[in-house]
């Protein structure tokens, strides 16, 4: 049997946290050897709130920072492909045929839209922006995945990839697979602040490649329980963004049981439960900045994985590009034209 295909990944705007690790990095590493994946720097989708000249020429570094995340993960250039969407041109054609088979108000009810629009200050909603999740669409049936693992964030956007698949095998013929989203461990991590969603633009992340010192003080100064003014007032555990994090990153669940029982019984400092936090964060990304300093010695390593991940992807979308125009019948209309002219051209060739 064909192997089943992953894409998934995320916008190059600079190097990713804790957050991406949860909600889609730690799936894709495990499932690296079940599936063919591939993993998109989606630079087009950076273009609908910052289209600015200045900041395209930031994507090129903040691409290769983030592919250096990738391999500190375990993401292995070796079995997986990682690639640059600006470069695949396949994307641009399949996203205007998409375009056809999706409604405005269908796209206008999706509230991660909106949110993205306010958190870029735009009063109006960008053309580009409200075709977000059908370029996502592109990306995601261009190399015909069938699973796509993403944070919560993301799940209303598959959810359109699956009606566009449908609508377009309906109307042309079995071409797409209509794939599944994964949901990460954590399908939002929260924010070092404890707002909604860690990110980057809210300036409450905790970095993979935040040095020790970096993450103790982050740490410190993370939001608690905002009634506990001292340590020996009862507080509370859900919803406590140092707990989940707890709960997320500590192999020493006893530890985090115990912590949480005296915290509810006003019996533990928030510099303890801190302390212990930022040990256990940093044991887990120790390694992963590990690998990061070892990729990142290897002199054009990261451009090269992007360049040969490119180029195979290239292969792959044209594939899919011909059977879709096929079978849509488009590749007949120039095909009639064109023979008749080519005909006509000879006939005239042949008696001048
Ligand atoms: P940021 O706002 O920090 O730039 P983002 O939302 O722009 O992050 P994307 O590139 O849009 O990141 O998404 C990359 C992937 O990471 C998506 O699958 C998204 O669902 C997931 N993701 C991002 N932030 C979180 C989070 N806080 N918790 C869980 N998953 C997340
Ligand atoms: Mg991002």
């Amino acid at each position: 049997m064909k192997q089943r295909r992953i894409l998934t990944g995320d916008r190059p705007t600079g190097r990713l946290h804790l957050g991406h690790y949860v909600g889609s990095i730690a799936n894709r590493v495990k499932l690296q050897r079940e599936y063919e994946c591939a993993f998109i720097i989606a630079d087009l989708h950076t273009l609908t709130t910052r289209p600015g000249k200045e900041e395209i020429g930031e994507i090129a570094e903040n691409a290769r920072e983030m592919v250096l995340d990738y391999l500190a993960c375990g993401i292995d250039p070796g079995r997986s492909v990682i690639y640059l969407q600006s470069a695949v041109h396949e994307t641009y054609e399949l996203n205007l045929l998409f375009e056809m088979l999706v409604t405005v108000p269908r796209l206008q009810r999706l509230p991660s839209l909106k949110e993205m629009a306010k958190s870029a200050d735009l009063t109006e909603m960008p053309f580009g922006l409200l075709g977000y999740p059908v370029l996502q669409s592109a990306d995601i049936l261009g190399p015909r995945a069938h699973l796509v693992p993403v944070g919560r964030d993301n799940e209303s956007h598959v959810e359109l990839t699956r009606e566009i698949a449908r609508r377009f095998n309906y109307l042309y013929g079995e071409v797409f697979p209509v794939p599944e989203s994964l949901i990460g461990d954590v399908p939002t991590l929260v924010g070092t602040d404890g707002s909604g969603k860690m990110s980057k633009s809210l300036n409450n992340a905790i970095l993979l490649s935040d040095e020790a010192k970096t993450v103790e003080k982050k740490v410190r100064g993370m939001y608690t329980d905002p009634n506990r003014v001292r340590a020996d007032v009862p507080g509370r555990v859900e919803g406590n963004p140092v707990f989940i994090y707890h709960k997320t990153f500590n192999p020493n669940q006893a530890e985090v049981e115990d912590m949480a029982d005296r915290y509810r019984k006003g019996r533990v400092g928030d510099v303890e439960v801190k302390e212990k936090l930022a040990a256990a964060l940093n044991a887990f990304l120790e390694p992963i900045r590990e690998r990061r300093a070892a990729a990142e010695a290897r002199t054009g390593f990261v451009d090269e994985v992007i360049y040969e991940g490119t180029l195979k992807m290239r292969e792959q979308q044209q594939v899919t590009l011909v059977a879709a125009k096929k079978a849509m019948g488009l590749t007949g209309v120039w095909n009639k034209i064109s023979r008749k002219a080519e005909a006509a051209r000879k006939k005239r060739e042949k008696s001048a």
